[in-house]
């Protein structure tokens, strides 16, 4: 067996950087044998060539902060992690687009982007003690913070994506070349998909102009239907806000942000038309709650995530506490109630969890959304059906044979054994 493994690490240390997985590698508790480090598209797809014709489950890696999301795959031979592949590929600054390296960090794209006055409208949201996530991660995890009110959801930035899949073939759709595989829009496919489809290697997005001016107005919320309402007065109002994000703490008093971006004088009046609109206790200031784009749940809690039709906000809000109280669990809720995804945080209680999950399921169709539960300590993940029911399962399931017969990718981390 050892020697097998030694075989196998001499091949693809012969195509790109490897070695053997150790503890830290673990991905969700999965052990890992071996990791590879790619630097380019061809070198992964000579890895990815070299791990199926051995048979290994691959899992993709970027900094790891969403790694843990989703089930645990069933196996995980070769961690490929991306650490390497973080070019900026080029920054077409006339045509407002930017095409990256999978690996890229946000945050670093963010940081090139900046002098030429763009950025990429994607604001994740940080598990605790996470820093930023790579390109590929977020598409992965379709992953967007408060800024998807106004640039939308990650699907919608991207214009080009190239991925390797599992057998080593390169494909690539969009941005400049397009040679697709027909009758997909690789792009959206992808976003979303966990690992499952494909090792996504290279990304176009569109960017944005980065304002000028930002401020923050921030008010205080008494109950769900005081937060629909203040939700409702923003959303219908002229001011056009750039993000419109609830946070309600367990326990601790509610409050919603909304974010002005432009130019500086325009930015002033709409937030003198929001301190009128919201009233009370509103504020503003210049710089964001320090809840802003985290994630409301600690290190070791389970974290949900909740989406909703922007009208159901009260009944969610209201379920979650009815149901909470129930199980005797407090839960901590927060994320971008102007789009209709929020995170939810509650304690990993073995028992209560299940409890509160099934509740919470049972009660969704009356605001029209789901409860997917993203992270959870292991104990208490195996008694969870963390994705739920989701829609489209046999369609998924058929893109998925399409993709990876062999089931190489991720098996398992997603919904319906996929
Ligand atoms: C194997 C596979 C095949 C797929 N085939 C298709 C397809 O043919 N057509 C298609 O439109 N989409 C398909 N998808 C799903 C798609 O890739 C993403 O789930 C979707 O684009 C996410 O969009 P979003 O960012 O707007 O999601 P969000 O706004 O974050 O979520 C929208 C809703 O989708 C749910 N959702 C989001 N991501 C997932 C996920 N990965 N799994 C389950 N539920 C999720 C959320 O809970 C929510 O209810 C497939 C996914 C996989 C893994």
């Amino acid at each position: 067996m050892r020697a097998a493994g030694d075989l196998v690490l001499g091949e693809l240390s012969a195509t790109a950087a490897a070695w053997p997985a150790g503890e830290a590698d673990h991905v969700d508790g999965v052990p890992a044998r071996l990791v590879a480090a790619p630097s380019t598209t061809d070198e992964a797809a000579a890895v990815m060539r070299i791990a199926a014709q051995h048979g290994l489950a691959v899992v993709p890696r970027g900094t790891g902060t969403k790694l843990t999301w989703g089930r645990p795959p069933e196996r995980a031979d070769l961690v490929l992690d991306t650490r390497r592949m973080d070019r900026i590929v080029e920054h077409r600054a006339g045509d407002l687009v930017v095409h990256v390296q999978a690996g890229a960090r946000l945050d670093a794209v963010q940081e090139h982007l900046a002098p030429a006055g763009q950025r990429l409208g994607i604001s994740p949201v940080l598990p605790p003690g996470a820093g930023p996530g790579t390109a590929g991660g977020v598409i992965a995890t379709a992953a967007t913070g408060p800024l998807r009110l106004s640039h939308g959801a990650v699907r919608d930035l991207l214009i080009g994506i190239t991925l390797v899949r599992a057998d080593g073939t390169v494909a690539k759709a969009g941005g400049k070349v397009v040679k697709n595989v027909a009758g997909y829009d690789l792009g959206k496919l992808l976003t979303g998909s966990w690992g499952t489809l494909g090792l996504v290697t290279e990304a176009v997005f569109r960017l944005h102009p980065l304002p000028r001016a930002a401020r923050w107005v921030v008010v205080g919320v008494a109950s769900a239907a005081d937060a629909h309402d203040k939700v409702q007065r923003v959303v219908h109002s002229q001011v056009v806000a750039s993000a419109l994000e609830l946070d309600r703490p367990a326990g601790d008093p509610a409050a919603l942000a909304v974010l002005v971006e432009g130019i500086p004088e325009g930015v002033d009046g709409r937030v003198r038309t929001l301190l009128d609109l919201l009233g009370g206790d509103a504020t503003a200031a210049g710089e964001p709650p320090a809840w802003w784009c985290h994630a409301p749940w600690a290190a070791g809690e389970v974290a949900l995530r909740l989406t909703h039709e922007i009208a159901g906000l009260p009944r969610l809000l209201d379920a979650v506490d009815d149901t909470a109280r129930r199980c005797g669990l407090r839960a901590a809720v927060r994320g971008s109630a102007g789009v209709g995804v929020l995170h939810a945080g509650i304690p990993a209680v073995p028992g209560a969890v299940p409890a509160f999950v099934a509740r919470l399921r049972e009660l969704s169709p009356s605001w029209s959304g789901d409860v997917v539960v993203l992270d959870a300590p292991p104990r208490v993940k195996t008694a969870l059906d963390v994705w739920g029911p989701v829609r489209g399962l046999t369609l998924m399931r058929r893109v998925k044979d399409q993709f990876d017969p062999a089931r190489l990718m991720a098996p398992g981390r997603f919904a319906g054994g996929i």
